[in-house]
């Protein structure tokens, strides 16, 4: 629990970011301290359990996840914004609160079967980590739940993710 605390005294408030009236979390303070850093890794490795891969999702999910999966002594896969991969295994789109983003799962690094354990930086409205999930369904991977560093709990993520264990290190 006092591990807990010094990450959360590290994660920073900006009001009226990126839109006036939202309360962003800026959890890089987390990542440039190193014990900080350890205690991500080393808390969410220990959900990877007995998952073959960790999909990150970009950008921060990459920081954290890799870090995690190093820990877990799996590999990552980056699930990407689109237009960034040069092929490209399975597509998702999901609505924002103004427009659509998409996201992407690269060709040929998560074979059907594959447990994977997903991870990101911030669960908010569960968009992101829900089309994320999807996308490993696509390829017939199987996920073993989802690890984010900060969940937003008055966004209602976790009902979004209503199939997927959802575990937060810190819950706003
Ligand atoms: P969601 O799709 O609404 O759950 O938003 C989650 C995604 O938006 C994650 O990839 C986060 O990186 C990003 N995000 C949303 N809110 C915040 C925040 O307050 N701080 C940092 N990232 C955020």
């Amino acid at each position: 629990a006092q591990r807990l605390t010094r990450l959360a005294e590290l994660v920073r408030d900006v009001p009226d970011f990126p839109e006036p009236g939202v309360l962003f979390r800026d959890i890089t303070p987390v990542l440039a301290d190193a014990e900080a850093l350890t205690v991500v890794a080393t808390e969410l490795a220990a959900l990877v359990g007995d998952a073959d891969l960790v999909a990150g999702v970009e950008a921060r999910g990459f920081l954290i996840g890799s870090a995690a999966a190093v820990v877990a002594g799996v590999g990552v896969v980056p699930v990407r914004k689109a237009g960034k991969l040069p092929r490209v295994a399975a597509s998702r789109s999901y609505a924002l609160e103004y427009g659509e983003a998409t996201l992407e799962l690269p060709d040929g690094v998560v074979a059907p079967g594959t447990r994977v354990f997903v991870v990101d930086d911030v669960l908010a409205t569960g968009g992101t980590a829900a089309a994320t999930c999807a996308l490993l369904a696509d390829v017939g991977a199987t996920v073993t739940g989802f690890g984010t560093l900060v969940e937003l709990a008055a966004l209602g993520g976790r009902a979004a993710l209503a199939d997927t264990e959802v575990h937060a290190l810190l819950t706003y």
